[in-house]
C-alpha cells in the first residue's frame, strides 16, 4: 500500500475542483441537524473557498451546536433569513444525501443556479452539475482531503482540525466498519499537520451536557428489545426533551445505546419533531443494510446508518418501522 492515500473519485473530485475555480461567490449548505461531519465539512469548504481566493456564506438553518465551536470559521455561519431569497447563483452542497436536506434553504438560491455536491451517501443521487460522491468514503471529509490535494491547498492546522471532526466523528472515533486504512492515513497526516486528538475528540465526541445525561436517562428508561433480541429501540417525545431542557441535538447517538445490545443487529431511534412528525434514526450492526429500509419511508443513508422522517404518530411509526425492520432481518437471515 502506498503511503499517499489516493482518492477513488480522481477525477470527480477534479471536476468538483474545476467547477470551484470557475465562479467567485460560493453558497456553503449541509444537511439539516448537521453532525460533526456536516460542520466539519462545511467549514473546510469555506477554508478551501478562502484560500483559492473565493467570496463564501455558509449558511444554516439554526446556530451550529455549541460542541463545535473550537473550528475556525465557526462563528461565520450565517442564520438563514427571508433578505437572502433569491440572492446564490452558486451553491455547494456538503454531506447532503439529496437536495432535500438543505430544503429549508432551497429559497435562497436563484433560479438556475449551478450546484456542486460533495457527499459520501450510498442513497446520493448525484444531483449537483459536478459531483464528488464516493460511498466508500468513510466522511465526506474524507473527500475533501482530497479536494484540497486537487486544488493545491496546504493542510494548514485550521483545515486539518476541520477535516479530523468529520472523519473522526462519522468513524464514532475510529470504531464503525468504514473505518478503512486509508482513514487512518490520511488521520495521520492531519496529525502531522497539527491536529491534536484530544482537543477535537473530547469536545466533539465525549462531551455530554447534564442535560443530554438526563435525556439519556428518560430514554434508557424507555428501551425495548424484540422478544427474539433481534432489534431494540428507544424513543424521545417533546415531553422529554422538554422536561431534560435539552436541545434538540442532544438526542445525538442516543441509537447507539439501542444498538449496543449484544443480541441486536438494528437500533432504532424515534424522536417526535417539533412539526409533529417522527424522525426515525436506524443503526445495524453487519447484516442488514438499513438505508434500503430508510428509503422505503422517503429517506436514507448509509448501510449500517440512516433515517427517515415519517408524518405520524410516535406509535403508527414504531408499528410501520418495526414491520419494515423486521421484514430487513428476514431478509439478511439474521
Ligand atoms: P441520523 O439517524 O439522522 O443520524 O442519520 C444517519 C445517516 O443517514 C446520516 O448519514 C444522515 O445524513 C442520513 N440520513 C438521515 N436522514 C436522512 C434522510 N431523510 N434522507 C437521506 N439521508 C438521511
Ligand atoms: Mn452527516
Ligand atoms: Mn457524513
Amino acid at each position: 500500500m502506498t503511503w499517499n492515500p489516493a482518492p477513488r473519485c480522481l477525477a470527480d473530485v477534479e471536476a468538483v475542483a474545476e467547477a470551484l475555480l470557475r465562479d467567485d461567490d460560493w453558497l456553503i449548505v449541509t444537511h439539516e441537524r448537521p453532525d460533526g461531519d456536516a460542520i466539519g465539512s462545511a467549514l473546510a469548504m469555506s477554508l478551501l473557498l478562502e484560500k483559492i481566493g473565493k467570496r463564501w456564506t455558509f449558511m444554516v438553518e439554526a446556530p451550529l451546536p455549541a460542541r463545535f465551536d473550537y473550528l475556525e470559521h465557526y462563528s461565520k455561519a450565517t442564520v438563514v433569513s427571508d433578505e437572502y431569497a433569491g440572492r446564490f447563483q452558486h451553491v455547494v452542497a456538503v454531506d447532503c444525501a439529496d437536495a432535500a436536506r438543505y430544503a429549508a434553504l432551497q429559497f435562497v438560491v436563484a433560479e438556475g443556479a449551478t450546484v456542486v455536491n460533495v457527499d459520501h451517501h450510498r442513497t446520493n443521487p448525484r444531483f449537483g452539475v459536478a459531483n464528488a460522491v464516493d460511498a466508500d468514503a468513510a466522511a465526506t471529509c474524507e473527500i475533501l482531503f482530497h479536494l484540497a490535494k486537487a486544488l493545491q491547498v496546504p493542510l494548514s492546522e485550521p483545515l486539518s482540525a476541520a477535516l479530523y471532526t468529520g472523519i473522526l466523528t462519522d468513524t464514532a472515533g475510529f470504531v464503525q466498519p468504514n473505518t478503512t486504512p486509508e482513514v487512518y492515513q490520511i488521520a495521520a497526516e492531519l496529525l502531522m499537520s497539527g491536529v491534536r486528538p484530544y482537543d477535537i475528540a473530547e469536545p466533539a465526541l465525549e462531551a455530554r451536557s447534564a442535560e443530554q445525561m438526563h435525556l439519556l436517562q428518560m430514554a434508557l428508561s424507555n428501551l425495548t428489545v424484540s422478544e427474539d433480541g433481534r432489534y431494540a429501540a428507544l424513543y424521545v417525545t417533546r415531553g422529554m426533551i422538554e422536561g431534560a431542557g435539552a436541545e434538540e441535538d442532544d438526542v445525538e447517538g442516543l441509537v447507539g445505546f439501542a444498538r449496543s445490545i449484544d443480541t441486536v443487529e438494528v437500533g432504532i431511534l424515534f424522536r417526535e419533531t417539533p412539526l409533529q412528525q417522527v424522525k426515525v434514526s436506524l443503526r445495524s450492526k453487519r447484516r442488514v443494510d438499513v438505508s434500503e429500509v430508510a428509503q422505503r419511508f422517503g429517506g436514507g443513508g448509509h448501510i449500517r446508518a440512516a433515517g427517515c422522517t415519517l408524518e405520524t404518530t410516535l406509535e403508527d411509526a414504531m408499528e410501520q418501522i418495526f414491520t419494515a425492520v423486521e421484514r430487513a432481518l428476514d431478509e439478511a437471515r439474521v
